[in-house]
């Protein structure tokens, strides 16, 4: 008999990391591309990503490989499709494959020429340009600090709540500095907050001048099942935007 593994399962350190690689995995589906500091100074993840500076699509940086002719994109899979052209320099005799010298003229002047397998039409390499015909992209650059925490329990009796702990050294100021909460449920599940430092300033009101915050004891409990006054920050990635 194997008893099935949790969350619960972690020890709090791992539990923790856990936390940030959920996080984490969480922000790829919105396009971030995530990086690890090298020292923890309370920023756990760095995030950026680029975007279209007039529609806000995620932007590609690799330029695309495209027939000049048809438009064909041969840039993701469809790479081995690109014929080797040569073609001579003096009798423009154009030849496929792996030639050093001209096959009609013997010259040694080959220009490579990758070629459409559909059009026959040249493919060249182009600068990435938006579906929405901008050429404009904009660097976003975002700090994580990532908390954790699974579901309380007292004497072995659920408390269907979840605790996280704020401390002064927390609050960096900068906009573009943020919270995500990752608390995981009792099947489980991660349910993610999104909180900038002005949301945790604004929602903790008077609490955040009280002896316990300035103390480093703050601790939020809050309801597992609506989130309490933290609800509104529910799956909020779009605040990172
Ligand atoms: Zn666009
Ligand atoms: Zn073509
Ligand atoms: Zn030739």
């Amino acid at each position: 008999m194997q008893n099935k593994k949790t969350t619960t399962d972690l020890s709090a350190k791992h539990f923790s990391r856990y936390g940030e690689f959920l996080v984490s995995f969480e922000l790829s589906k919105h396009g971030w591309n995530v990086y690890n500091p090298v020292y923890d100074e309370y920023i756990d993840l760095l995030i950026h990503k680029h975007v279209c500076k007039d529609c806000g699509k995620t932007w590609n940086l690799t330029p695309a490989l495209t027939c000049k002719n048809c438009g064909k994109d041969f840039s993701k899979t469809q790479k081995n499709k690109i014929i080797a052209k040569k073609v001579c320099a003096s009798c423009k005799n154009e030849m496929v494959g792996n030639k050093t010298k001209c096959t009609k003229c013997k010259s040694e002047e080959l220009l490579n020429r990758p070629t459409c397998d559909e059009c026959k039409g040249e493919v060249e390499m182009i600068e990435h340009a938006c579906k929405c015909g901008s050429k404009k992209y904009v660097t976003k650059f975002r700090s994580i600090q990532v908390k954790s925490s699974r579901i309380e329990y007292k004497n072995g009796k659920s408390k269907n709540t979840y605790a996280i702990d704020m401390k002064p050294k927390d609050l960096i100021k900068d906009e573009n500095h943020f919270y995500v909460w990752c608390l995981i449920d009792d099947d489980d599940r991660p349910h993610f907050l999104v909180i900038s430092v002005q949301d945790f300033i604004d929602t903790m009101g008077d609490s955040l001048k009280g002896i316990s915050f300035f103390k480093d004891q703050d601790r939020q409990h809050f309801s597992a099942k609506d989130f309490g006054k933290w609800n509104n920050f529910l799956n909020k990635f779009d605040k990172l935007e």
